[in-house]
């Protein structure tokens, strides 16, 4: 989109320990070398590695992120890791309504919102997490989901600074499969317009990620689409190379 510096956003999932290190290294290198500065990076890892993570990258352009956060800010959630946390660790963005944890977790719109809200509160960057199942996808329903995430789970006072859409479509997660260009760009502008009515002129400035199995092989394809300001990467960001042929579509 005109304007809109695109965003590729590893998200390492379950995945990774202290030997993975050496892949951000890989991935924060291949940043200060060369890669095109008109695209922001960012890896969200696992928070055992957050810390670590965030000083690997502190001396590249690549952030460090988190993958999921408690609503509240401290207290007798064990287990739990609140945004403020993530903040203290060195994260400067979390995902938020992943569909992992909207499907595992039986995470609501109203919680994925009051996530995003959280995230502000700590100073992050939120990125909220919509997409529609293969069922809604064959019942013909994509859009309607699509309007129902955008209206429950975006807080109404979300601005371009604070807050980044990503478009997972739940079947095309860790699958190999992708929806077609048409399918993508048809998606991106109704959530466009969904943002546009809910906040106005800021909408605009909003990105919009696409999300799942995007891997350097049709990386130019997806990214390429309208409406489409960057990715957020599952599987092909825990390979330094695979991660750096994604941002290199740009
Ligand atoms: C994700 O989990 O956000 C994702 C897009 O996964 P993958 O790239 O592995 O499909």
């Amino acid at each position: 989109t005109p304007g809109i510096r695109p965003l590729v956003a590893g998200n390492w999932k379950m995945n990774g320990t202290s030997a993975s290190l050496n892949e951000l290294r890989m991935i924060g290198n291949g940043f200060m070398s060369g890669l095109d500065a008109e695209t922001e990076a960012l890896v969200c890892v696992p928070a055992t590695l957050l810390s670590h993570a965030a000083e690997i990258l502190s001396r590249t352009p690549v952030h460090a992120g988190g993958e999921d956060c408690h609503t509240k800010e401290s207290g007798a959630y064990t287990g739990c890791i609140s945004a403020e946390m993530l903040k203290d660790a060195g994260a400067s963005h979390v995902i938020v309504g992943h569909s992992e944890c909207r499907e595992q977790r039986g995470e609501d719109d109203a919680t994925v919102q009051a996530k995003a809200t959280a995230a502000w509160r700590a100073g992050l960057v939120a990125i909220v997490c919509i997409g529609e199942t293969q069922q809604q996808r064959e019942a013909g329903a994509t859009l309607d989901v699509l309007s129902r995430q955008v209206a429950g789970s975006v807080p109404p006072s979300a601005t371009p600074s604070n807050t980044v859409v990503a478009y997972e479509p739940v079947w095309a997660i860790g699958t190999g499969l992708t929806p077609t260009a048409a399918d993508v760009a048809e998606a991106h502008a109704h959530i466009r317009e969904k943002l546009s009515e809910k906040l106005g002129a800021a909408a605009a400035r909003i990105r919009i990620l696409y999300g799942g199995s995007v891997k350097p092989s049709n990386a130019v394809e997806l990214l390429g689409v309208r409406n489409v300001d960057g990715a957020l990467v599952g599987g092909a960001s825990l390979k330094a190379a695979d991660f750096l042929g994604i941002a290199e579509a740009y």
